[in-house]
């Protein structure tokens, strides 16, 4: 279910020395804003989980990410962190467009991916928009989505924003994220994930996130990665 707005972490661990994360390293260590470091306070998040330990240093020096850790892992603030800090970096504002996507296989992972979004980016002031389809007014949509900055979407509502949206334009993107990267890269996507990959800018950030490491993720050309950086996290107990 999609986590609430406010303080979306508190019940699970709401007393930072009982983190099931405490000893290994910390947020604080990490080079990232002090808005940012200020909202995963807020949220009580104090360490990172194995998989963001592994690959936060690297997404957040701009290199590629094929990250596989298992479902819970914490995979989320994995890829949403680096998202934020690189268009803060870039001193990203409202009216510069599009700077990043983030692309879901599911309508409630994208709302949960869009949720911790939310409170990441608390602190900061870009622009994002959930585009999922289903009963909300793609009219409305579409006079709106040339002023977001962050697209958390599905493969099909993103195409149809590229295809009928008048001035879409996502030229100018940083970082594209596939959240459950093997199933986005199945055969069920794979023409509406093609008709989207075609129309973004080569020049880019790729992040890739998925419970396992597939055939489909191994599959790489088509989203042109540059020498990705290949992280795989097991569970050690
Ligand atoms: P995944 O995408 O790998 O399935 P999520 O990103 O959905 O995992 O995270 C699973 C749960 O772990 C969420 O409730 C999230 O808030 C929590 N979580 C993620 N990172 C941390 C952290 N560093 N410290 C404490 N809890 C975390
Ligand atoms: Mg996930």
């Amino acid at each position: 279910p999609p986590l609430p707005t406010k303080s979306p972490i508190g019940r699970l661990d709401s007393t930072p020395t009982f983190s099931r994360y405490a000893g290994t390293t910390s947020f604080h260590q990490l080079p990232i804003s002090k808005r940012t470091k200020d909202a995963l306070r807020r949220a009580n998040f104090t360490h990172m989980t194995d998989i963001q330990r592994a690959s936060l240093p690297h997404a957040l020096c701009g290199r590629d990410i094929l990250g596989a850790a298992k479902t819970g892992s914490g995979k989320t603030l994995a890829f949403v962190i680096p998202v934020v800090e690189k268009l803060h970096r870039e001193r990203w504002n409202p009216e510069d467009g599009v700077g990043s996507i983030i692309i879901s296989p599911t309508r409630e992972l994208a709302a949960q991916t869009f949720d911790v979004l939310k409170w990441v980016g608390k602190y900061h002031n870009f622009s994002a928009g959930l585009l999922i389809g289903g009963r909300k007014d793609v009219q409305v949509e579409k006079e709106r989505v040339n002023g977001l900055n962050i697209l958390v979407c599905t493969p099909g509502r993103l195409l149809q924003h590229m295809d009928e949206t008048p001035n879409f334009d996502c030229s100018q993107l940083q970082v594209l994220v596939l959240d459950e990267a093997d199933r986005i890269l199945d055969v069920g996507f794979k023409k509406t994930l093609n008709a989207i990959i075609s129309q973004l800018p080569k020049r880019r950030q790729t992040l890739l996130f998925s419970a396992t490491q597939t055939k489909s993720v191994q599959d790489l050309a088509r989203l042109s990665l540059k020498d990705p950086e290949y992280l795989s996290v097991h569970e050690k107990s």
